[in-house]
């Protein structure tokens, strides 16, 4: 997020505590005073309000392509797995923030009575050869980026089993957690664009 979303957080967390600041005057002036209020209060007061909105997203340096350039320095397809994060319960990862942004969405999604299933997630790269083997060349009319180019490299990308129902859910939310659909043909490839 931009620092105008950083400013926007602080300033709900500054009126959260003053919402609690003046709660607690009227409980405490409602019975007898037995503790002060001061920094240790605020402290907790702070950290209740920050636990509840969420730490504010780191944001990272990208290269021309758009990707990170701690993540670009370890190569398309060439990721470690310390690097990466997996979904949910399930076999697929991607690279580690967009793990958690997508486990935080199929979450969400499914409080809001939506099922959003995965197919694909990040691919090595032997992998992306042999997907264009099976698929052909996306620039050919197949369905698969040159190997070393694809998003699912980068642990950036993934491709998600959506119903009508889930596919717009995703088209109004997914961008408040990081996804876009950027790839025309594949509506189910939704990837993720880290803060910068
Ligand atoms: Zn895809």
């Amino acid at each position: 997020m931009g620092i105008e979303g950083v400013n926007s957080r602080i300033a709900d967390i500054q009126s959260r505590i003053l919402a609690l600041q003046g709660q607690q005057a009227a409980t405490t002036t409602s019975r007898a005073r037995t503790e002060t209020p001061g920094q240790a209060t605020f402290a907790s007061h702070l950290q209740s309000a920050v636990a509840s909105t969420g730490a504010p997203d780191k944001s990272y340096k990208l290269n021309s392509k758009g990707v990170p350039e701690d993540l670009a320095a370890y190569g398309n397809g060439k990721i470690p797995p310390e690097a990466l994060g997996r979904v949910g319960d399930t076999r697929h990862q991607l690279w580690a923030p967009a793990a958690e942004k997508l486990n935080r969405m199929i979450e969400d999604a499914k409080r809001d009575g939506v099922k959003i299933g995965i197919t694909d997630s990040y691919r090595p790269y032997a992998e992306q050869v042999d997907l264009v083997r099976r698929k052909g060349l996306y620039s050919q009319g197949g369905l698969a980026a040159k190997p070393g180019t694809s998003e699912h490299g980068w642990g950036m990308a993934t491709d998600l089993d959506l119903n009508s129902e889930a596919l717009s859910w995703m088209r109004k939310n997914a961008k408040n957690y990081g996804f876009v659909e950027n790839v025309p043909r594949e509506s189910w490839h939704w990837a993720f664009r880290p803060p910068s």
